[in-house]
């Protein structure tokens, strides 16, 4: 009898503080989101400022998800949707900030390609063009990460 009483307590425990933890985690992850998309604008004003035009369309819309591991980030164009890997965001100090300051504007570069140049630079990604961005912004024009993530 006593076993099926300390199981119950054992799930219990177990529901308790796994509620509370995904809390915490769900407190985190908005926080993260809110400064993610602080960033996105700030990364965006600065890219109009380079290229006028992209003043007539909107900031990406910034999407966490779960799943990623090999990809960090994945630029939809045709939709103004970036997918960030939020396993790499709670890796380590040094994934976080490689997040925020190479790979989202990596991402944001894709879109800002593809509202200025078009489908035939958004078939080859990481085109001239692209790459052209990527310099005037301060950036390298690295198409690949180093970090890595387990699956
Ligand atoms: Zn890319």
């Amino acid at each position: 009898m006593s076993i099926g009483v300390n199981t119950y307590v054992v799930f219990l425990h177990r529901w308790f503080f796994g509620g509370f933890l995904c809390i915490i985690d769900n407190m985190e992850r908005n926080e993260l989101i809110r400064l993610i998309n602080d960033n996105t604008r700030i990364i965006w004003d600065n890219l109009c400022e380079l290229y006028p035009r992209l003043l007539k369309y909107n900031p990406p819309v910034i999407i966490l998800n779960n799943r990623l591991w090999r990809n960090a980030g994945l630029s939809h164009q045709e939709s103004n949707i970036i997918e960030l890997g939020y396993k790499f965001f709670i890796h380590s100090t040094d994934y976080y900030y490689e997040m925020i300051n190479i790979i989202l504007p990596h991402e944001i570069i894709h879109q800002a390609d593809y509202n200025l140049f078009g489908l035939s630079e958004a078939k080859c990604g990481h085109g001239k063009k692209w790459r052209e961005i990527m310099i005037n912004y301060g950036l390298e024009d690295n198409k690949y990460h180093s970090m890595e993530i387990k699956r």
